[in-house]
């Protein structure tokens, strides 16, 4: 049987968004948690080589996308990983038992990316995204909407209710997918 989003032990979890909506903080406290192992994507990528080239005008790496794929697919066969990556729609739909989309209030995006050194096009092209919605749209797109949930993450009360939804989420899956 090929390894499918159902025939994995342990599920694995997508966490996307636009930068600073809050992945990686929640990430972190969701892999220690939970013991599963966190997949920081834009990290990870330079660890394996897989960056083609760098964007000059948006100040940003570009992904070997087949390259990071191949990298990931043994990886991710085992279930229990947490990928965090701000971007969701080269990733195959078969890796995913759920995702989660982080929102964030537009003018506290402003000041978080400014607070992590952000000025000009990155900074206004990064508020304008989270404006429109675009990672939300994109997993919407990419996945079963019916596994794709949108959680708000402009508060640490919020940061902290959503960490908890998520653990009990995969404490049910636990359950129902094992005896
Ligand atoms: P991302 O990984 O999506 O770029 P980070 O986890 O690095 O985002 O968070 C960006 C900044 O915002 C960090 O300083 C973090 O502590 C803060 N932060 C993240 N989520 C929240 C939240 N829900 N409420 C308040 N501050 C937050
Ligand atoms: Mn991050």
């Amino acid at each position: 049987m090929p390894v499918t989003a159902v025939s994995r032990t342990k599920p694995n979890i997508l966490i996307t968004g636009t930068p600073g909506t809050g992945k990686s903080s929640l990430c972190k406290q969701l892999a220690e948690k939970t013991g599963y192992e966190w997949l920081e994507v834009s990290k990870l990528a330079k660890d394996w080589e897989c960056i083609s080239d760098y964007d000059e005008e948006y100040d940003t790496s570009v992904l070997d996308e087949d390259k990071l794929l191949d990298t990931m697919e043994p990886i991710m066969a085992n279930g229990g990983k947490i990928v965090d990556y701000h971007g969701c729609d080269f990733f195959p739909e078969r890796w995913f038992n759920i995702v989660f989309v982080l929102r964030t209030d537009n003018t506290i995006l402003y000041d978080r990316l400014s607070e992590r050194g952000y000025t000009g096009k990155k900074l206004s092209d990064n508020v304008e995204c989270e404006i429109f919605q675009t990672l939300l749209e994109e997993a919407k797109s990419s996945y079963d909407e019916d596994i794709v949930h949108e959680l708000q993450s402009s508060t640490l009360a919020e940061a902290a209710s959503n960490l908890e939804r998520i653990v009990s989420w995969t404490d049910q899956w636990t359950k129902d997918n094992t005896s």
